[in-house]
């Protein structure tokens, strides 16, 4: 299965008047085509981040120093930006947090999908009516509201909308960052449940970023597990999920509440560390409860593991002793 994206040594940078804070380092992995990945960790890590990058629409203070995003094999951080914005919803499509943010409020819904089509392709408006109205159908809202206005759609059909406009160019990818965040849980199902039958049906490949990895579990056949700036796991996701190798994807998982059971969760103590800081060692050495000297000086290299779903990552100096660690947090009488 080849793989259609494939990110490289990838650093990233925002200058800041204090300095550059380090906010991707070292970055390394794939996806595959018709591959659905959740990438997890917890809120200031560079989930979105690593999403902008991607797309090429980091903040003016975002550098990418190093590395490489290649597209079917094309780096796009080589390419001119005309290439570049034809990349950007043709092949990837981004969906964020805030659909509100996405849409124009004073155009109607459908002629906003047309515009984003028509700034890639020319499209002739009997082409156009007949795409917006299977698009809708895709996503599961009356064709007919194609005429409303934003506002007069409800927070699900809004983030519906936008999947409807992510699909507009049959991408190769969807990137989707906290997509439904903002929806209470049943219409956050709903909405998961379409998308992944979209992408059975279309066999796009999806990065899912989110803080619920529960959700991960229902909706993504591998996790990539990222902390301060650096991926620090990755495997199928019942595999990292029944048996974590990274002290800090231990630490995720346990922090989790499981509906039904008396176990209670257990947050990391401590903090992440300062981007600005500029830290030789492995960035969860000062939370990790594993950590020794090695671990302060030398960043760990990825490791990677053969496993019945494929291949483990797991970058830590210590992982072979980790899984007698979960085993220890999640059963103190062990
Ligand atoms: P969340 O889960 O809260 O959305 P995230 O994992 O998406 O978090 P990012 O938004 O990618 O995290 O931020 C990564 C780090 O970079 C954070 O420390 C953040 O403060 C910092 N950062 C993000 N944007 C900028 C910017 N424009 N300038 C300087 N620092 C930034
Ligand atoms: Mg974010």
């Amino acid at each position: 299965n080849a793989a259609v994206l494939r990110v490289r040594g990838l650093n990233v940078d925002y200058q800041t008047k204090k300095g550059a804070a380090k906010a991707l380092k070292d970055i390394d992995f794939a996806i595959h085509a018709g591959e659905r990945v959740g990438l997890v960790g917890e809120s200031g890590c560079g989930k979105s981040t690593l999403l902008k990058t991607i797309m090429g629409v980091l903040p003016k203070n975002g550098d990418v120093t190093s590395g490489r995003i290649e597209l079917d094999g094309v780096n796009l951080l080589e390419v001119d930006d005309e290439t570049r914005r034809k990349a950007r919803w043709a092949e990837v499509a981004m969906i964020t947090q805030s659909a509100l943010n996405a849409l124009n409020p004073v155009r109607r819904v459908g002629d906003q999908i047309i515009e984003a089509v028509r700034a890639h392709r020319p499209i002739d408006k009997q082409e156009a009516n007949a795409l917006v109205h299977r698009l809708f159908e895709m996503v599961g809202v009356a064709p007919e509201r194609a005429r409303d206005y934003p506002h007069q759609f409800s927070g699900g059909m809004r983030q519906r909308a936008v999947i409807a406009m992510a699909l507009a160019l049959s991408p190769k990818m969807i990137v989707a960052d906290e997509p439904t965040t903002a929806l209470d849980v049943i219409v956050q199902d709903q909405i998961f449940a379409r998308l992944r039958e979209l992408q059975a049906e279309n066999q796009f490949a999806l990065i899912l970023v989110t803080h619920d990895l529960a959700l991960v579990a229902e909706n993504c056949q591998r996790v990539m597990v990222m902390y301060a700036g650096t991926l620090v796991e990755s495997g199928p996701t019942e595999e990292v999920i029944a048996a974590p190798k990274h002290p800090y994807t231990i630490g995720l998982i346990n922090a989790v509440s499981v509906l039904g059971s008396d176990k209670q969760p257990i947050s990391i103590p401590g903090s992440p560390p300062d981007l600005m800081e500029k830290i030789d060692g492995c960035r969860f050495a000062q939370r990790c409860p594993l950590a020794t000297s090695i671990c302060k000086d030398q960043m760990p290299e990825a490791v990677v593991i053969a496993s019945p779903g494929g291949e483990r990552m797991v970058r830590c100096h210590h992982w072979q002793q980790a899984e007698d660690f979960a085993l220890r947090a999640s059963n103190p009488d062990v």
